[in-house]
């Protein structure tokens, strides 16, 4: 006889009832259907160089391919000794002093893996960290996924998106444990200048947080923009610089990013032993993609040419802003690093509610994929981002199909 008891339902844990990541959420499934029933949609929803024919310099390729042979083991946990020290001197040329040993640097699946086992080690249930509002939302993902609290921080987008110090100051609790500045910033394309960065480096000294600072996109600048590491400005607290190759060096799909600590450190012992076993546990990070550090950090950074006024990232910045600026309703300031624009919709033009059913309107009537507002933790339904990777004339296109869509769903005065 056989008893044939219904099957418990599989529920995903309790841990994700806070986690959230829309940059690859139901949009994207929508267009991947829509795409595999053979519609070209134009993708600009994701920070990812390669497909747009933004290639890797040569001889990062030719470095990993070289050392292929060598890499098929695993290596240090935290990483080859030449990345990390090539991590290192790229941080000592640009004036840090704290830093002073390899053991300070791990090298991880890019940065994200590193966001996900820094707040693994980092926080308790209740913990909270200061994250800016917009965000790249992995901080947050990883922060809630944690068991910690996302707390955010405003940015003022009438102020160039600059970060508001005393809405910081504001939501410091006794459970603030670090800060998050992402700088240049993803989505604004905000940088910010030293005083800036000071005066979080003076609120975190006060209040003892972490700093984590995300860098990844610190070679992607334009005009006269200037990246300060927050490294060089910070000692009094321990900080942490996220950076890597994904968006530098075109190769995100091979997983190469880095962690270093400096400043404060002597108090940290217990965290930085629990991210190291964090670590150890993972085993190491994909060995061959370490190889292309040391060649990267050093000498020419090819990214200039791209981001140069000739260069087509500058040209492909300028065309999207413009174009943006150009549609009743819309607005958006000039990014100054990285390669995206953080439009705003102006809602009594467009009464919107709902910032991720608008932009599926979007994708379904004129094949243009972007990510709501809302998915970088954006309070109100009425911002969206627009990755401006694509090509001039794709760019055009994309351009022309938001300005058909938008008078489409204009309210007439
Ligand atoms: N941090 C920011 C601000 C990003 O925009 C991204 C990718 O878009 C990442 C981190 C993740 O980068 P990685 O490819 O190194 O995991």
């Amino acid at each position: 006889e056989q008893s044939m008891s219904e099957p418990v339902l599989l529920k995903k844990s309790n841990k994700l009832a806070n986690v959230c990541y829309d940059i690859r959420g139901e949009l994207l499934q929508t267009a991947n259907r829509m795409e595999a029933e053979g519609q070209r949609i134009i993708k600009l929803n994701i920070g990812n160089p390669a497909p747009f024919g933004l290639l890797a310099p040569e001889e990062i390729v030719r470095d990993v391919a070289m050392n292929l042979p060598e890499a098929s083991g695993y290596s240090d946990s935290q990483g080859i000794f030449a990345a990390r020290k090539a991590v290192l001197q790229y941080y000592q040329a640009k004036g840090l002093v704290s830093a002073t040993d390899v053991g300070d640097v791990y090298i991880g699946n890019g940065v994200s893996e590193l966001i996900v086992m820094t707040m693994q080690a980092l926080l308790d249930d209740g913990d909270e960290v200061l994250i800016p509002m917009p965000d790249y939302p992995l901080w947050t993902a990883a922060t809630n996924l944690a068991g910690g609290k996302a707390v955010h921080y405003r940015c003022k987008e009438e102020d160039d998106w600059q970060p508001d110090l005393a809405d910081i100051q504001s939501k410091i609790t006794p459970a603030t444990k670090g800060i998050v500045i992402i700088n240049p910033n993803n989505p604004t394309g905000a940088v910010y200048p030293e005083h800036t960065l000071r005066a979080i480096a003076d609120i975190a000294k006060k209040h003892n947080l972490v700093i984590m600072a995300d860098e990844i996109y610190d070679r992607i600048l334009y005009d006269d923009a200037v990246h300060i590491p927050m490294c060089t400005i910070s000692n009094d607290c321990l900080v942490l610089t996220y950076n890597g190759l994904s968006k530098s060096h075109r190769i995100a799909g091979y997983r190469s990013g880095w962690l270093m600590l400096s400043g404060k450190k002597d108090h940290a012992q217990d965290f930085i032993e629990g991210l190291t076993m964090l670590a150890s546990m993972r085993l190491c990070a994909n060995t061959p993609a370490q190889y292309a550090i040391q060649t990267a950090m050093g000498g020419y950074q090819s990214m200039q040419a791209l981001t140069a006024p000739t260069g087509r990232l500058c040209k492909q910045r300028d065309l999207a802003v413009s174009r943006l600026n150009a549609i009743k309703g819309i607005s958006c300031t000039l990014p100054k690093g990285a390669f995206y624009c953080f439009a705003k919709i102006d809602r009594s033009v467009y009464p919107i509610d709902d910032d991720m059913k608008f932009m599926m309107e979007l994708l379904i009537e004129e094949k243009v994929l972007m990510v709501q507002g809302t998915g970088f933790n954006w309070d109100l339904p009425d911002h969206f981002r627009v990755v401006f990777l694509p090509n001039l004339s794709d760019l055009e296109d994309a351009m022309d199909r938001l300005e058909r869509f938008f008078a489409k769903k204009r309210l007439e005065f």
